[in-house]
């Protein structure tokens, strides 16, 4: 359940394939647009995120706002959109650190992500760096590389036996 995240440019092939009437830079202008307002906290009338993609067509919504469904099935949504931008205030700039205390991981715009925040894959609940501590490190920057990929690849991967 929920969204199957996208990349702009990847949606934008996707869209083009089925709408080939659509402007195309109008497209990823509208897209952009909606992006930015939903980094800017913009939100639905109702008080929900908004839905970027379906916001890029019907006007800043939220996904249950504008299709009348209650949860996403097989809709996508742009990957930025879906990481959690809500504990912001918290997070620690790179720019506020000092070099020498500098040894977590950073998003793209230089926040501090918190190392639990990051999704682990079902792939590594049955793999058995999963339980050794000193794989962490070594598979955070694995599942970070791949946040909003639709399959997650590991070349460490080793099955537990039970
Ligand atoms: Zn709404």
């Amino acid at each position: 359940m929920g969204f199957i995240p996208i990349s702009i440019e990847k949606y934008i092939k996707k869209h083009m394939q089925n709408n080939p009437a659509e402007n195309k830079s109008d497209l990823r202008k509208r897209l952009n647009s909606a992006l930015l307002d939903y980094q800017n906290g913009v939100r639905c009338s109702c008080g929900n995120d908004i839905w970027v993609i379906g916001s890029a067509v019907a006007g800043n919504k939220c996904f249950n706002c504008i299709t009348g469904e209650r949860m996403p099935t097989d809709d996508y949504e742009i990957d930025s959109a879906m990481k959690k931008k809500a504990n912001r205030k918290e997070q620690r700039h790179i720019n506020d650190i000092k070099p020498s205390e500098i040894n977590g991981f950073f998003d793209d715009e230089g926040y501090e992500m918190n190392a639990h925040l990051i999704q682990k894959p079902t792939l590594c609940l049955t793999c058995i760096n999963n339980d050794d501590p000193h794989e962490e490190l070594f598979c955070n920057l694995t599942r970070l590389d791949q946040q909003g990929e639709p399959e997650f690849v590991c070349f460490a991967y080793k099955k537990k036996q039970y």
